[in-house]
Parts: C-alpha cells; sequence; structure tokens
C-alpha cells in the first residue's frame, strides 16, 4: 500500500484529472502542491474548492527548488513529459507519474481492462463497461472518457472490474500499471503536434501491454498493419479480432474473433454473437463489440450476459446517435464526425438513401474521399457553415448541393427532401467552431431541431 501521508506531492496541471488526482491524494493526506499556468481567477470555481481542500497553488514561473523538494510529482495528460522543468526533479530521483499510475498504485488487486487506439477508444470503453456491468459485478468505467481514474481509487474496495479508456498521453505516464486485458483498437495518424513521428505515438500506444505478466491477455485488431506490428512487443497471450477474417502479417494468436453476417463469432470458444443494435451499425462498430466481448469474456463475463449487453448497449451521444424515425425517415446524429475519415465510416455503415447534412469549420483536408465513399449512397448534401462552397465544390457533379447555412435551415430542407426509407445522417466532416461551442452543442441542437418537426 502506498503511503503519502504527510508526503510532499506536487500535481502539475488542474484539468478535470488534475483536480481528481488532488481529491485522492488529499484523503491519504499528502501534502499537496498544485501548478497551472493559469491563476486562481482564470481557474474559477476549482480554485476554491482546492483552497478548502488546503491545497497551495503555483501560477507562474516556477520556484527554483520546488520541484526537487517532492516526495512525488503527478502530471496531467496535458504536459509533456519532457517538459524541461520536469527533467531537475527527474534527475533528483523525484517519480513522475500519470494520473493513471496513481491511481492504480491504490487499486492493484482489482482486475484493470485498458482500452487504447486512435478510433474507438470511447464508445468500445462504454460498451465494455456494460458487459462487465451485466457479468463482471462492480465495474468501474472512466479514465480518459467520463470519471478520471482517481474516483475509483477513492473506494478502492468497491470494485469487481476497472473498464478504463487510455489516451496515448496518458499511457506515457504509466510504470507499474498493469492490464489485466489490454485492447489496441487501431492507429493511424494523430497528435502529429506532439509526437515526432507516427512510430513514437505508436509506442506510446503499446505501453498498454508494458507490465503484463502471465494470466494476462491483449486484444488486438489484425486488420490494422501498425497494430499488428506494434502488437509483437506483447508478452501476454495474443487475441485478435478481424473483419475480414484474415489477419494481415504474421502473429501468433490463442484465438481470433471474426465478423459475419448478422454478427461476430469468437473461433477459440466456438461462440457466434448476434448483432442488431443500431447503436452500433458498420463495421467500425463490429470491431468496437468484438474487442468488448474479447475483453469481457476472457475477463470472465458469461456469454449471455455479453449477449444481452451488446442488445441493450445505450450508444454515446453523437456517435451515429439513432434520434428519430419520423414517417420512416431515420434521423441520425454523428456530430463527432469532425474529420473526413469519420464521415467515411459513417458513411460505409448505411446502405444507401442518405441525405447529409455536413459543413462548418473544415480541418483543410481534402474533401474528395467522402464524395467517392459517397457516390451512389449519398442523394443530397445540405451545407452548413464556413466549408460551405468547398463541399460544394467537392460534391460538384456528383451529387445535388443545396446550400443552407443554418442547421436550423438544413433540418427543415432535409424535411422536405426525405421520402420513407431515407436518412437523415449529420456527419458535418467540420468542427463546429464556426457556429457551435463544441461538437456536443451542435449535436444537442440537432437533436432539439429534430425532435420539434
Ligand atoms: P475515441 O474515443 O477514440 O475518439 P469514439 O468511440 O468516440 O472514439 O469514436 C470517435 C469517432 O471515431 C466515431 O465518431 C467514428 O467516426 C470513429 N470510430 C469509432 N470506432 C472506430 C473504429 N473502430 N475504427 C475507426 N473509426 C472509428
Amino acid at each position: 500500500e502506498l503511503s503519502l501521508s504527510g508526503q510532499k506531492v506536487l500535481v502539475f496541471g488542474l484539468a478535470k484529472s488534475g483536480v481528481a488526482a488532488i481529491r485522492l491524494l488529499r484523503a491519504h493526506g499528502a501534502q499537496v502542491t498544485a501548478l497551472d499556468e493559469r491563476d486562481a481567477a482564470a481557474l474559477g470555481a476549482v480554485a476554491g474548492e482546492l483552497q478548502a481542500l488546503g491545497v497551495t497553488l503555483v501560477h507562474g514561473p516556477v520556484p527554483p527548488g520546488l520541484l526537487e523538494s517532492q516526495r512525488l510529482i503527478v502530471v496531467s495528460p496535458g504536459v509533456p513529459l519532457a517538459r524541461p522543468e520536469l527533467r531537475a526533479a527527474r534527475e533528483a530521483g523525484v517519480p513522475i507519474w500519470g494520473e493513471i499510475e496513481l491511481a492504480w498504485r491504490f487499486l492493484p488487486k482489482v482486475p484493470l481492462f485498458g482500452i487504447t487506439g486512435t478510433n474507438g477508444k470511447s464508445t468500445t470503453t462504454a460498451l465494455t463497461g456494460e458487459l462487465f456491468a451485466r457479468g463482471g459485478g462492480r465495474t468501474f468505467v472512466g479514465g480518459n472518457l467520463g470519471r478520471p481514474f482517481s474516483e475509483a481509487a477513492l473506494t478502492p474496495d468497491g470494485w469487481d472490474a476497472l473498464v478504463v479508456e487510455l489516451s496515448s498521453f496518458q499511457l506515457e505516464g504509466i510504470q507499474g500499471m498493469r492490464a489485466r486485458g489490454a485492447a489496441l483498437l487501431n492507429l493511424t495518424p494523430d497528435h502529429i503536434d506532439r509526437y515526432e513521428s507516427h512510430a513514437a505515438y505508436g509506442q506510446a500506444k503499446t505501453r498498454i501491454f508494458l507490465n503484463q505478466a502471465a494470466g494476462d491477455f491483449a486484444v488486438v485488431n489484425v486488420d490494422d498493419p501498425d497494430v499488428v506490428s506494434l502488437a509483437r512487443q506483447a508478452k501476454a497471450p495474443l487475441y485478435g479480432f478481424s473483419v475480414t477474417g484474415k489477419p494481415v502479417g504474421a502473429l501468433k494468436l490463442e484465438g481470433l474473433a471474426v465478423a459475419q453476417q448478422g454478427g461476430f463469432r469468437l473461433d477459440f470458444l466456438n461462440e457466434a454473437y448476434t448483432l442488431t443494435n443500431r447503436a452500433l451499425r458498420g463495421a467500425h462498430n463490429a470491431q468496437n463489440a468484438m474487442a468488448a466481448t474479447l475483453l469481457a469474456r476472457l475477463g470472465g463475463v458469461p456469454r449471455e450476459a455479453v449477449q444481452a449487453g451488446l442488445e441493450g448497449y445505450p450508444g454515446l451521444p453523437h456517435r451515429l446517435e439513432s434520434v428519430r424515425v419520423l414517417d420512416g425517415v431515420e434521423w441520425v446524429n454523428d456530430s463527432k464526425a469532425t474529420n473526413v475519415d469519420s464521415v467515411l465510416v459513417a458513411l460505409r455503415a448505411f446502405p444507401g438513401n442518405l441525405l447529409l447534412i455536413a459543413g462548418g469549420k473544415g480541418k483543410g483536408a481534402p474533401y474528395q474521399p467522402m464524395v467517392d465513399e459517397g457516390r451512389g449512397k449519398v442523394k443530397a448534401v445540405l451545407t452548413i457553415g464556413q466549408d460551405a462552397e468547398l463541399l460544394a465544390a467537392a460534391y460538384q457533379g456528383v451529387a445535388p448541393v443545396q446550400a443552407c447555412g443554418t442547421l436550423d435551415v438544413a433540418v427543415r430542407r432535409a424535411r422536405e427532401l426525405a421520402r420513407e426509407g431515407d436518412t437523415v445522417l449529420l456527419s458535418p466532416a467540420c468542427a463546429s467552431y464556426d457556429q457551435f461551442k463544441n461538437f456536443e452543442d451542435r449535436g444537442e441542437t440537432f437533436k432539439r431541431l429534430v425532435k420539434a418537426l
């Protein structure tokens, strides 16, 4: 048991997980200093809570010697570990942990099921949590998604399973954290701003396998060549999932999950599952569902609980979220699709008859791939926001485009155009900041407009 009572601990970065780490540290009687670039005024309500907790708040230049004098430094995922301020402390032998590592130190005996990858982390985490909650006992679901992991550590005896979404930044900050089950979903270029290379980003992700040992297991996407090559670093038995049934590259697998008509099967257990839940449509969600099922089955959840969870999973908002069926037309909110790749994934999930609402603050990537993917499937495009003209140009000669300007106009126009059997899909391919606070705000607005029809 980690004893921090009376010890000096510094928390670097006061976002959600940093604040949760402080609550945990204070519950264990640590003497906490909090460091953030923002001052008390900019921190708002958090500053008041920290004061009430007896935390010393430091902003601006780091006082000389402060970091070196700590027993422990806990770094938020937003703070790069390579920052020069941290170097002297590291050289002085002060341990530097991420918030995940800190929380795990209080939970070493509870089996942890970790999920990482570029896309699908939140969906897979929420779904895995659902499966464990139905057949794996008292389940904590959180991490990068929802509740910070430190909240689990406040009641260490309260859990039978920990289902944790882990970003690459969070994985950089682990040292001893051991995953009983570790899933690596996929790897596409992302966060190039913080990583020197695609390889460095991949290396951060493979830390999910770091402390695995006998009795643990790893779950990997064998359709993704980058995942397959990184999976060779896993020491635990490997289980693959695939939509094609043909793993790319050679890996020694203990078992494989393979998509099939209407669901998927686990070859090593000779089990078949049906996948009819609207919240999980599309090949990408079949991958997420196979990963979640492998984690749950290998983690001890009975087969019936897994099948029931696949059916009952309510989905996450703003990800292919079915809002309403009105006069035979389904309205789908995919506001989370803020880039072209996500729109491709959405378009593949539908057979056709789509009215696509897209546009917003574009990210500069070409729209041609989504035009090609939607050929013959997208009946009309309704544009909103800043990138309307670029979208119209891309769709020229492929599908009719109507410039709607705003989302309320687009919804009204879609209502006029849609015929029975059509799907109206908000999958913008753009950020929302030109017209909305964030993608959640855009999705909520869409849902409100659709429900009012
Ligand atoms: P994350 O937490 O990794 O961002 P989400 O589950 O929130 O993942 O999904 C974000 C977006 O990524 C979805 O809207 C969808 O477009 C895409 N996506 C989800 N799952 C996958 C997958 N397995 N492979 C590729 N893309 C996916």
